[in-house]
């Protein structure tokens, strides 16, 4: 049984924080060999739990064994080992950690050990960031609600997402939230206009 790879588009989420791009190489294990491997963990090592503890100091060993079947049972039932990964923190923008290897879900919970917050690795896709923002009116947002600075669309890690370019703020790039951002970069402009006409009638 072949683990296969894949890349899928992952962004990292942070409460309140816009969404902060990432990239992900990860080998997807086949769900029969991870049932058989945890279940051969639990076997072997709560196997011999009973047994260990004949062996002198006699108390550590089977709870040990517990401990290690237990451990190794949750490693093995993972879908994912990260092959690569790079992202930043959502909130400081410190660079995120994943070591080659590791065995996660998805989403997984990372720590920023720069501001200690914990951001979350998830999947997305285009369409059901569409949908969030149609039916749960996630609208474009400044960071501050005073913010008059324009929507620019930038590529992140080849993601496209729509950027303020005054207080950073960041969307997906969706075919809704791309209209709403052409109409308020038009609407800015027109008052713009609006002000300099103002100046030349003073
Ligand atoms: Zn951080
Ligand atoms: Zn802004």
């Amino acid at each position: 049984m072949r683990s296969s790879f894949q890349a899928p588009p992952v962004h990292l989420i942070l409460r309140a924080y816009p969404p902060a791009p990432a990239r992900v190489g990860l080998w997807r294990r086949p769900l029969p060999f991870r049932m058989a491997a945890a279940a051969l963990s639990l076997m072997v090592f709560w196997g011999i739990a009973p047994w260990s503890f004949w062996v002198p100091p006699h108390y550590p060993w089977p709870v040990l064994s517990f401990g290690v079947g237990a451990y190794l049972a949750v490693w093995f039932s993972r879908s994912y080992r990260v092959r690569w990964f790079a992202g930043q923190c959502p909130r400081c923008a410190h660079p995120l950690e994943l070591p080659r290897g590791a065995a996660i879900n998805l989403p997984h919970a990372l720590t920023c050990f720069h501001c200690h917050f914990e951001p979350r690795l998830e999947a997305f896709t285009e369409a059901e960031e569409e949908r969030i923002s149609v039916d749960e009116g996630h609208n474009l947002r400044h960071i501050r609600s005073e913010c008059t600075g324009n929507w620019a669309e930038v590529a992140l890690f080849r993601q496209p997402y729509l950027a303020c370019s005054t207080c950073g703020a960041r969307h997906h790039a969706t075919p809704n939230l791309r209209q709403a951002a052409a109409e308020e970069n038009e609407t800015g402009r027109l008052l713009e206009e609006l002000a300099d006409e103002g100046r030349y009638l003073c």
